[in-house]
């Protein structure tokens, strides 16, 4: 079999079991899993590992407790292949969907749309990389080196358990070659080649109470701190950089009657570079009060650093772009705001290509959907990724 034929190849299997593929599909839609609910997570892991268990370039399954979560899920396969390297593959099983959705909005097919809760992000591409190692399998055609599949159980509220096991699957960038991200698409099937990263915030301001009638100059309203710094901290977004802020949660404040003696905020930030994590980072720890009666606090950090497009994820998408050329459609990029667990393993070093499930829209929405006819497509594009790089 040449090279070049390897994708088609895998596109051909896959179509050929799309029925089966499908019904696995279904199988883990029709097991809720929002983040947070350990009995439906390990549910999940059950019917992932029932199915990774039959194949027999699978060499280790590892199920992980995530206490309060449920587990996350390693797989590895063609370990025998090149040792001193691997690809790491990474998903999560958790969605947005509390309990019920399910019944209220159950699996559909129609028009060649599938729906149903959590399956575009991301119970589908869960599904589908599974099935890729499958038809590897089947074809008897090995990846340059061993895959380690990582799917996380908490990555839609921040990945705090997933993201050491991530450090410690992908080890190094000298450990591992490429990362492979089963997230979502961008519209029109994009793979995303940039990430911003994101941090949490508060701000705290202490003000004076006072009389709103009677001594109203004896106060210093905390609301009227926050609002001023809002403002100021709301320019950033007209600055030209690619920072972006929030103050997305305001509180404070007692009675109608009584200058504000605190009040607080939640703030959302988002960044591209490493250079304006730091940046933003002065920013906040700097605020000085306007009124220089109240006091401001700052607290909080970073949650996934910066997925940047480095020329090694550029020549990855290249690869990647070439592998769809083979199959016959054209593959575009783009760079978002929403981060993934791909922004983690950006941060060892390691070059990563995110973006690669199956196409749809909807994610954490009503009209959550996938494509049914790009699923043999996207698979043979991964499945070709992991032969050719
Ligand atoms: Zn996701």
């Amino acid at each position: 079999m040449s090279d070049d034929s390897i994708p088609r190849q895998i596109f051909a299997a896959l179509q050929s079991r799309q029925a089966e593929v499908e019904a696995f599909i279904q199988a883990l839609v029709e097991v809720e899993s929002p983040s947070g609910d350990e009995e439906g997570s390990r549910a999940v892991i059950d019917l992932l590992v029932q199915s990774a268990g039959r194949l027999k370039c699978v060499d280790a399954i590892e199920r992980v407790d995530a206490p309060e979560f449920g587990q996350h899920l390693v797989i590895r396969a063609f370990q025998k292949q090149n040792a001193a390297k691997q690809i790491l593959i990474v998903g999560h099983t958790d969605t947005v969907h509390a309990r019920g959705t399910l019944s209220e909005r159950p699996w559909r097919r129609d028009n060649g749309r599938i729906y149903g809760p959590g399956i575009f992000d991301m119970k589908a591409n869960c599904a589908l990389a599974i099935e890729v190692l499958r038809t590897l399998d089947e074809l008897n055609v090995a990846p340059s080196f061993g895959v380690s599949l990582v799917l996380t159980c908490d990555e839609e509220v921040g990945s705090l358990s997933g993201w050491p096991l991530l450090e410690r699957v992908a080890g190094s960038k000298e450990a591992t070659r490429y990362a492979f991200v089963m997230e979502p698409p961008a519209p029109g099937g994009r793979v995303k080649t940039g990430r911003k990263g994101t941090g949490i915030f508060a701000i705290k301001v202490e003000g004076r109470a006072a009389h709103a009638g009677l001594e109203p100059e004896k106060g210093a309203s905390a609301i009227l701190e926050l609002a001023r710094q809002t403002e100021q901290l709301h320019a950033i977004n007209l600055s030209g950089s690619g920072i972006t802020l929030n103050v997305g949660v305001v509180q404070g404040g007692t009675r109608s009657n009584v200058v504000a003696a605190e009040a607080q905020g939640e703030i959302d930030v988002r960044f591209s570079t490493e250079a304006e994590l730091l940046e933003i980072e002065r920013i906040l720890s700097n605020l000085k009060p306007i009124d220089e009666r109240t006091k401001v606090f700052v607290s909080g950090g970073i949650n996934r650093p910066p997925l940047e497009r480095t020329p090694a994820v550029i020549e990855l998408f290249e690869k990647a772009r070439a592998i769809a050329a083979q199959l016959d459609f054209e593959l575009g990029e783009a760079q978002v705001g929403g981060a993934s667990d791909g922004n983690f393993v950006a941060a060892m070093g390691i070059p990563v290509l995110d973006g690669l499930g199956i196409s749809g829209d909807g994610a954490h929405a009503i009209h959550e959907h996938i494509e049914a006819d790009d699923i043999a497509r996207r698979g043979a594009l991964i499945g070709g990724l992991l032969v050719s790089v």
